[in-house]
């Protein structure tokens, strides 16, 4: 077995630690930076969903790695300029945060794929300056989302600061899931919370989440 394989291993049996008789967790693995190689060799052993961060950076690896059955998840933010081709060359955008993108996307997104899987993204400590949209807009922004028929709402994404403090970083986690599940009463077809990178993903997944994105564990440092 390949040393990335090996990794990838590891990193599934922490997951499945984690996550004990509880539901799967799906693995994200978090490919800016890294070199469409190592992409493909992470296909190769199995890994199926990538997070990109920059669309440009995204488009190009997919044209290398066309036919290799790569979900291609978007996770950085979007521009208004970018949705057109977030919404063609992605099958989950990670990170709305804002209404004005929905009409934007919901227009390009091609009819002949299926509905294009979204997650808000949510700035759950209220940080300044940071993406997401604030707590007490989401179910705002999900309804919009919820009457687009080009997009398919499916949960909550969030990147809580990375407090040195576990107890912030799970209490943080904690206040997400409380925001899925009150979610979920109004919107009961959303099954996905991303949320927990390479420090602290375990934290996450007891906190409850059903997605991790996880980066550096996979591939080592970022070029
Ligand atoms: C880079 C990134 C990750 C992965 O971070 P690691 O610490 O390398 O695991 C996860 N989510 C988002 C939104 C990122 O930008």
């Amino acid at each position: 077995m390949s040393a990335r394989c090996v990794t990838l291993e590891a990193v599934c049996r922490r997951i499945a630690a984690a996550q004990g008789d509880g539901p799967g967790v799906r693995l994200l693995a978090v490919s800016k930076r890294q070199p469409a190689a190592a992409l493909r060799e992470l296909a190769g052993c199995g890994q199926r969903a990538f997070g990109e961060n920059y669309v440009q950076e995204a488009l190009a690896k997919q044209r290398e790695l066309a036919g290799l059955g790569i979900e291609w998840h978007l996770i950085g933010p979007l521009q208004s300029n970018k949705c057109r081709e977030a919404a063609r060359h992605f099958d989950w955008l990670e990170s709305l945060d804002r209404a004005k993108l929905v009409p934007l996307l919901a227009a390009a997104r091609p009819p002949q794929r299926p509905p294009l899987n979204v997650l808000i993204q949510v700035n759950i400590e209220g940080e300044a300056g940071k993406s997401g949209c604030a707590p007490q807009d989401v179910e705002t922004l999900a309804r919009q989302v919820a009457q687009a028929p080009a997009l398919a709402l499916r949960g909550l994404m969030a990147i809580p600061a990375p407090h040195p403090d576990s107890a912030r970083r799970v209490d943080a986690f904690r206040r997400m899931r409380a925001r899925f599940e009150t979610l979920r009463a109004e919107f009961p077809g959303i099954d996905t919370l991303s949320m927990g990178m390479s420090e602290d993903f375990e934290l996450a997944i007891a906190a409850g989440a059903t997605e991790v994105r996880i980066g550096s564990a996979l591939f080592g440092p970022r070029g």
